[in-house]
């Protein structure tokens, strides 16, 4: 075995899975060692400190800055004994993941020149102006200012990577105007909190607050390090652009929730140690659909800190997955022909006083809240119903949505059939059946009974792409390699408007001296009948609901690009701006900025794809072909030409088989070039992107034709790039 494939195949086979670091015992004992959590406060935060910091992330108030230095010096004394040298401000540009600038903690004592101290004040930790003029903004900072910088977020804790303490910030330019993915996210959390407590208040007074949760899955492909390496397309787009099929991949569904094997058990025990030590509860792992690939799921939790947690474990995979000898791969589509990943965003809504909104009630006093705000859901969903995918659709998350696989792009709500019925029996019922006073003057749901238990709740419709599952919405068009941040930020918003919505129509009828039960009822009658085009329990894969849902008006696009537009409509501008979420000036900013990230992907794509097509596959097809003709050749010498054309049938057809897809490769190649040529030369962001598009990517999968099928005749051994069967099949 001579061949450089071969010998890399075979390295990955022979790795035995690692030893697990993890010490085992209590998981409780190291549970956030590295995080600068409420334990923590309470033992390096004076009292007074502690007290007017908790008190404000608990309220979500402003935080006075004259406790700012106080706190520096509690979280570098914790630091400096966990071995820290370093700090950064840590933050979500507009990128992927996140990004830190390392400052050390020295300062000199006195006269430069002289002795160093570390020192970290209240200043440091406030605000800091990292040099991130190359992060992209839309134009904002370039036309205003030319920087940005970063401000303390005091809802998400610290936390310690390695020697450098991180502290969770936001990014905003001078000009004030929003460069980052949090900053955003907490706005439409405040703006959600306000207006769902308004509209508990008619249920509940004694509401003060309501909190967004996610519990996001993430979903993910392991792949043997030496085999990556071999792959240029792995390598710089995360994603293979040829390859044939496996013979078997997951026909036999007998990779999901199999036995794990060894190697990636180690490299999981190993994850979830690390990820406990910065306090995400991680609960759920398992094999998925396809071979390799694999799920991870902490309990959820407050949508921010979720958040957080969930680009730190990010971070976190890719270095574990290296120690083991693996690469991990969070691109949305990595093989052709079997499933992609996604990151299904299970979101809630729940009260300080402990009720979760979006849960079914023990009495029907709950359960006439719990109705109100599904419908308000679906009233969002189905409003915003383009602009939600507009928040999950990516290059790369496009070769899930609405390309034959789950979920479909476009987006519906199932309910399942007791939520149904229960909205059915409301929308033909009078206001006098629907909502009843007891006898303690409380307002109760009369006309149908929710089981605390929902049967739908098993009965779990997976190709629908927002889907209620007994106390949530699960938001399942999410990408993969995606910050939740974007789906969660349009998410919430879109249900902070409706609600407002909702208690203006409401108060309105009040104050046009209806009875607040039968103001509720007509409203809510009234949006079950508004909403209706959104919800769908069947089969959402099928052609027969693409169809259905056009004639139902729902957003049908599919083209990346023109689906951004979804951010700038009038509609979309009103409701960020009425909830202070976006400017528009901010709105049409960040879409340059998906724009450019599409064609830039793309370009990046296709110059891979061009070069190796050229330098892989054409050279290798060659040198086979050459092989063929040289035997072909010696036969007529032999035979006689007659005689030798006959024997060496099948390998001329072959013969001529290569020259011809070689033939077409080159062509198809030049011709992408071309189409690039044309398209870069566009100005504006939205049409190059558009011109991408619809001009460059469906080479792509014509290009990638001729060279699986090549794949299926070069000899095995010539064949220098690892194969679908050896990505993923080896652990
Ligand atoms: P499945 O794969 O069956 O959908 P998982 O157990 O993998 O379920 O993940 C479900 C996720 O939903 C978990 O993160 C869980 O903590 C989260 N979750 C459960 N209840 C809620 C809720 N009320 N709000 C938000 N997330 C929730
Ligand atoms: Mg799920």
């Amino acid at each position: 075995m001579s061949n450089l494939r071969f010998k890399v195949v075979s390295e990955a086979f022979k790795k035995k899975a690692l030893a697990v670091t993890s010490p085992g015992g209590m998981t409780s004992e190291y549970y956030g060692k590295y995080v600068f959590n409420r334990e923590k406060m309470i033992k390096y935060l004076s009292k007074e400190t502690y007290k007017t910091l908790t008190k404000a992330i608990d309220n979500g108030e402003t935080l006075d800055r004259t406790i700012a230095n106080g706190v520096a010096a509690g979280m570098k004394s914790w630091a400096m004994e966990m071995g820290a040298t370093h700090y950064t401000h840590w933050f979500q540009p507009l990128t992927e993941g996140t990004a830190e600038k390392h400052d050390s903690f020295i300062e000199y004592a006195g006269m430069p020149g002289g002795p160093v101290i570390e020192e970290f004040s209240g200043k440091l930790l406030a605000q800091a102006e990292p040099d991130a003029s190359s992060f992209p903004s839309g134009g904002i900072r370039s036309t205003f200012e030319a920087r940005g910088y970063t401000a303390w977020d005091p809802s998400s804790p610290a936390f310690i990577v390695d020697d450098t303490l991180c502290i969770p910030t936001v990014f905003i330019s001078y000009t004030g105007e929003q460069l980052d993915y949090k900053t955003p996210l907490l706005k439409a959390l405040g703006a959600v909190d306000k207006a769902a407590v308004d509209v508990c208040h008619y249920f509940d007074a004694s509401v003060k607050k309501v909190f967004s949760y996610l519990g996001w899955e993430q979903e993910y492909f392991l792949v043997d390090e030496g085999l990556y390496a071999a792959r240029p397309d792995l390598l710089l787009t995360g994603r293979t652009l040829i390859g044939h099929e496996s013979a078997k991949n997951q026909q036999l569904d007998d990779h999901y929730f199999g036995a794990i094997p060894q190697r990636v058990q180690a490299f999981m025990r190993d994850l979830e140690f690390e990820g406990y030590k910065y306090n995400i509860p991680l609960k759920t792992r398992h094999n998925e659909v396809a071979p390799n690939q694999f799920e991870l799921a902490p309990i959820f939790n407050e949508t921010n800190f979720a958040n957080d947690q969930n680009l730190l474990i990010m971070t976190i995979m890719e270095k574990i997955a290296r120690k083991h000898g693996f690469r991990v791969l969070l691109h949305e589509k990595p093989f052709a022909g079997i499933n992609g990943s996604g990151k299904h965003n299970n979101w809630s809504l729940g009260t300080n006083t402990g009720v979760g909104l979006f849960t079914p009630g023990k009495t029907p006093e709950e359960n006439l809240q719990f109705v109100t705000f599904v419908v308000n859901a679906l009233m969002a969903v189905y409003k915003n119903n383009a602009l939600l995918k507009a928040s999950v659709m990516t290059a790369q998350n496009a070769h899930r949505l609405g390309a034959n696989e789950a979920p479909p792009a476009i987006i519906s709500v199932f309910l399942g059939s007791q939520i149904s019925a229960v909205l059915d029996k409301l929308e033909n019922a009078t206001s006098e059946e629907a909502i009843i006073m007891d006898s303690k003057k409380k307002m109760k749901l009369a006309v149908a009974t929710i089981p605390e238990l929902l049967i739908d709740n098993t009965d779990r419709n997976r190709t629908s792409p927002f889907a209620f599952t007994g106390n949530r919405f699960e938001f399942r068009a999410v990408g993969s390699s995606a910050n939740c941040a974007c789906a969660m930020i349009a998410l919430n918003s879109a249900m902070a408007a409706q609600l407002k919505d909702f208690k203006a129509a409401v108060d309105a009828k009040i104050a046009a001296g209806e009875s607040k039960s039968k103001a509720l009822f007509e409203v809510i009658k009234q949006y079950i009948k508004e909403s209706k085009a959104i919800r769908f329990d069947g089969n959402g894969y099928s052609d027969e609901w693409k169809a259905e849902a056009a004639k139902r008006g729902l957003n049908c696009e599919t083209s990346v690009p023109v689906i951004y537009d979804a951010y700038t409509t009038p509609e979309s501008v009103k409701m960020f701006e009425s909830l202070g979420v976006f400017s528009k000036r901010e709105l049409e900013a960040r879409n340059e900025i998906k724009w450019e990230t599409y064609t830039k992907k793309i370009q990046i794509e296709a110059r891979v794809l061009g070069d190796m097509a050229i330098n892989n596959i054409i050279p290798v097809a060659t040198r086979y072909q050459s092989l063929l003709l040289d035997n072909v050749y010696k036969m007529t010498q032999v035979y006689g030409k007659d005689e030798a054309l006959k024997l060496a049938g099948t390998d001329s057809d072959l013969i001529r088989e290569i020259s011809e897809r070689i033939a077409k490769i080159k062509s198809l190649t030049a011709e992408l070039v071309e189409a690039r040529k044309v398209a870069n030369k566009i100005e504006a962001e939205r049409e190059k992107a558009v011109a991408y598009h619809d001009t460059v990517v469906p080479f792509f999968d014509k290009i990638r034709y001729e060279i699986d099928k090549l794949e299926m005749i070069v000899d095995d051994e010539m064949w220098t790039l690892p194969k679908y069967r050896e990505l993923l099949f080896i652990r």
